[in-house]
C-alpha cells in the first residue's frame, strides 16, 4: 500500500534549489543532466540498477526537436556516431495502394543543414552517454537501483524541493498524487524486433499503413533494422511467440516488394499501447514529465520525442527561475500550460493516423487516396505534415530556433 502523496501549493513557497526525479529513463536522465548544467542540485532516483537502465533493446526516432535539445546539451556530437541518418521517407497506404515519399528538401529550411530527415538512436548509447556525464556532473546524486516510495516523496514535499515524476506511464507518484489521467488502451499493441533486412533503399525508413495497423522500419546501419509492427495485441503476442522462421516469413509476406528478411537479430517483444494524459502536469511541487503524464501510439515514432519537448520546456522555465525573469512559484503552473497544445496536437494526430488508415473501410478509400495523392504531388503538403512530424504541431507559425 501507498500512502497518498499529500502536496500542497504552499509548499513552493520559498525558492527551491533542488529537484528529486523519480525515473531515470531517456525522459528522468536528459532532465537532470539539463537541470545539473543550470547549477541546480539534482537527486536522480531509479528502482532499476545501472546495468538494468541500459539493458532495454529498443530503438528510437530522433526528430528534430529532440536535435535541438540534445544539441543545447552539448550531447549531439557525442552521439552523432551512434546516430544512424535517414534522408528519405517511404510512406505506403499499402489498402490504398499508394506511396508517397519525403525527402531532405521537404523540411523546413532551418532544418535542412542538419542533412537528415531524423536519426536512429539505440537506447545503449544514449543511456550509457547519459549515465556516464550524470556522474561526472558534481550537482547530481544518483540513486539507482532504489525505489522511491509515496510515503518519502510525502516527507520531502515539505522540504523546498521539486519532486519530478518521469517514472514511465505506470507512474507511481502520478497515482498517489491522484492527479486526473485519462486513458485509452489501444486494441493494438506493437510488435518491436531488430532484424537484418536485404532490398531496402540506402538512408531510407519506412511508415506503412496496413489495415491491421502502421508498421515502421527504422534503419540502425548497414542492413540492421527495427521493425515496430502494430496489430491487434493478441496478435502481436502470438507472432512474438513463434519461431524466428516463422516470423521472418511472417514479415516478408507483409514487406514491400523487394525487401525480404535475412535474419532476426534479438528477441521480439509485444507491447500494449495506449493514448493518456494528465490534463495538469502538475500539483504544488510535482510536475509530471515524460510518460508518467502521456503517452501516444508509436505511429511516426513520436513518443520519446515528446517526451523531450517537455524536457525542453521546463528547462527553459527553470532558466528564467534562475535569471529571475519568473517567480518559482509559478514554474510548475506555467510548465503544465505551456505543454497543452503540443501534447494535445501529438496525441490528437496520432490518434486520427491509426483511425483513418487502420482499416479496410470502403468509405474512407476515396479520402485516403486524395491524402497520398497530395502528399506525392504538393510540396507544401509534405512540408506542413513532416514539420508537424518533426518540430511538433505546435511549430507551425513560430520561427524555428537557429
Ligand atoms: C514498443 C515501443 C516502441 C517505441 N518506439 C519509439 C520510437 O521509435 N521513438 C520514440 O521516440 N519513442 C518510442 N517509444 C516510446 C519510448 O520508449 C518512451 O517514450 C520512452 O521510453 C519514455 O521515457 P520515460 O523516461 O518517460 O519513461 P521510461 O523509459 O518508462 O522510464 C521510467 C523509469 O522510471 C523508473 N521507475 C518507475 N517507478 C519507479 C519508482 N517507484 N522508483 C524509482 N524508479 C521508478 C523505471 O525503472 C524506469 O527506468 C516506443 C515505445 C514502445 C513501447
Amino acid at each position: 500500500m501507498t500512502a497518498d502523496l499529500q502536496v500542497r501549493d504552499s509548499a513552493v513557497t520559498a525558492v527551491p534549489h533542488r529537484f528529486r526525479i523519480v525515473g531515470a529513463g531517456p525522459t528522468g536522465a536528459l532532465l537532470a543532466l539539463g537541470l545539473a548544467r543550470q547549477g541546480y542540485d539534482v537527486v536522480l532516483i531509479d528502482r532499476l540498477s545501472a546495468d538494468s537502465l541500459l539493458k532495454r533493446s529498443r530503438a528510437y526516432a530522433i526528430t528534430h526537436s529532440s536535435r535541438r535539445l540534445l544539441q543545447d546539451l552539448c550531447l549531439w556530437l557525442p552521439l552523432k556516431d551512434a546516430m544512424e541518418p535517414f534522408r528519405r521517407l517511404r510512406l505506403d497506404d499499402c489498402a490504398a495502394q499508394r506511396t508517397a515519399w519525403f525527402s531532405l528538401r521537404d523540411l523546413r529550411r532551418e532544418n535542412r543543414c542538419a542533412d537528415a530527415i531524423g536519426w536512429i538512436l539505440d537506447h545503449r548509447p544514449l543511456m550509457s552517454l547519459l549515465l556516464s556525464q550524470l556522474r561526472a556532473s558534481p550537482g547530481v546524486s544518483l540513486r539507482l537501483g532504489d525505489a522511491a516510495s509515496a510515503e518519502e516523496i510525502a516527507l520531502s514535499s515539505g522540504s523546498h524541493e521539486w519532486i519530478v515524476a518521469a517514472d514511465g506511464p505506470r507512474s507511481m507518484l502520478r497515482h498517489s498524487s491522484r492527479l486526473a489521467f485519462w486513458s485509452h488502451t489501444y486494441k493494438q499493441g506493437c510488435l518491436t524486433a531488430k532484424l537484418r533486412l536485404s532490398g531496402a533503399e540506402p538512408d531510407c525508413a519506412y511508415e506503412l499503413f496496413r489495415p491491421e495497423g502502421p508498421m515502421a522500419l527504422l534503419p540502425l546501419g548497414k542492413d540492421a533494422y527495427q521493425v515496430v509492427w502494430s496489430a491487434p495485441l493478441n496478435r502481436c503476442r502470438d507472432r512474438a511467440a513463434c519461431s524466428s522462421a516463422e516470423l521472418a516469413s511472417a514479415l516478408d509476406e507483409v514487406l514491400p516488394e523487394g525487401l525480404s528478411v535475412v535474419e532476426l537479430l534479438d528477441e521480439p517483444g509485444a507491447f500494449p499501447v495506449e493514448l493518456s494524459l494528465a490534463p495538469s502536469l502538475q500539483k504544488g511541487p510535482l510536475l509530471l514529465v515524460g510518460e508518467a503524464g502521456h503517452r501516444c501510439h508509436p505511429v511516426g515514432g513520436q513518443g520519446l520525442n515528446l517526451c523531450w519537448r517537455d524536457v525542453s520546456d521546463l528547462l527553459n522555465l527553470t532558466e528564467a527561475v534562475r535569471q529571475g525573469d519568473l517567480v518559482p512559484r509559478s514554474l510548475a503552473r506555467r510548465y503544465s500550460r505551456c505543454r497543452r497544445f503540443d501534447l494535445a496536437g501529438v496525441l490528437l494526430s496520432t490518434d486520427l493516423l491509426i483511425r483513418f488508415f487502420s482499416n479496410h473501410n470502403p468509405l474512407l478509400m476515396p479520402f485516403r487516396r486524395l491524402t497520398l495523392l497530395m502528399l506525392r504531388h504538393l510540396g507544401w503538403v509534405r512540408r506542413l505534415s513532416l514539420s508537424a512530424m518533426t518540430d511538433g504541431p505546435g511549430s507551425f507559425l513560430k520561427p524555428l530556433p537557429k
